[in-house]
Parts: C-alpha cells; structure tokens; sequence
C-alpha cells in the first residue's frame, strides 16, 4: 500500500480571505461526490487538530471549498452534510458566539431555540437533522457559513 500524505488545511479567517467567507457557496452536483467525499475529509482532518472543545463544526468555504458543505462533531453526534437546507428554525434567544474565522471575538445574537436541516450524505441518502440549544445554534452557524454569512453580520436578525 502506498501511503500517501495528506496536507491539513489550515482554518481561513477574515483577515486574509473576507471576500470569498462572504461569499455564498455552490451546490454539489450529483456527479461531483467525490469532490464532496474530499471536502468532508479535508474537514474532518482539520477538525481534529482544533483544541478539544474549541469548536462543533466546520464549514467547506473555512478550509477554501466554496461547496454546500459542513461537518458537525458534537457530543457524539457526527454530522457530514452536502447541500443542506434548513428545513425548521424554532423559537430564540440571546447567545455569545464565537467563530474560528473571526478568531478571539464573540458576538452576541439570537439563535433559535430548534433547527432541522435536510441534507444529503456521501451515499447520496436524504437524512435530516434536528437539533436542540447548541446543536441549534451550530446548525445554523454552519448554514450561514454557506451563505456567507458570519456572526459579525450587519442586519442580521
Ligand atoms: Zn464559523
């Protein structure tokens, strides 16, 4: 077996690549999963280097991908999503957030209190997700990622 070395991406932040985290990201055509199965790995692979805790998601566009795609390690819950799309955005409250693109800042803003996201898996399955307090709140973190949407939004409801 050759064994082949994998380049960790390193996380994108503001102060280098604002326009393209801003920046609303593409879908993932059909015939196009294996690029899907090398963003998620790549984002995976990133992940795992973050401090224990720092972080409950990455989105695609954080590593330079500009694709519908994020991941969502929380609690023993393992998120790998293509094209997602917000399905339910229930109730709200104040939080601070924090974003690995916007790194030693937190916002305060209103999250809901429950979101469901429909997306695609590598197998091409429709699944969903339904999360509750933070893994609301990172649901829609990692959505807003893929619009280009950062907590540091002007506007932003
Ligand atoms: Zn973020």
């Amino acid at each position: 077996m050759e064994e082949i070395t994998r380049m960790i991406k390193p996380i994108w932040t503001i102060e280098h690549h604002e326009a393209f985290l801003r920046k609303a990201c593409l879908p993932i055509a059909d015939i196009c999963f294996e690029k899907a199965a090398q963003v998620l790995e790549d984002l995976a692979d990133t992940f795992a280097t973050l401090p224990a805790g720092s972080a409950v998601g990455l989105a695609a566009p954080q590593i330079g991908y500009p694709f519908r795609i994020f991941i969502l390690f929380y609690q023993g819950l393992e998120v790998r999503a293509v094209n997602p799309e917000l399905v339910t955005c229930k109730g709200s409250h104040l939080v601070k957030e924090g974003c690995l693109s916007i790194p030693d800042k937190t916002f305060t803003l209103k999250r809901p209190d429950v979101v469901k996201v429909r997306y695609v898996d590598l197998g091409q399955n429709v699944r969903s997700i339904r999360g509750h307090g933070v893994t609301a709140q990172a649901l829609l973190h990692e959505m807003e990622h893929l619009d280009g949407i950062l907590v540091d939004t002007k506007g932003r409801s």
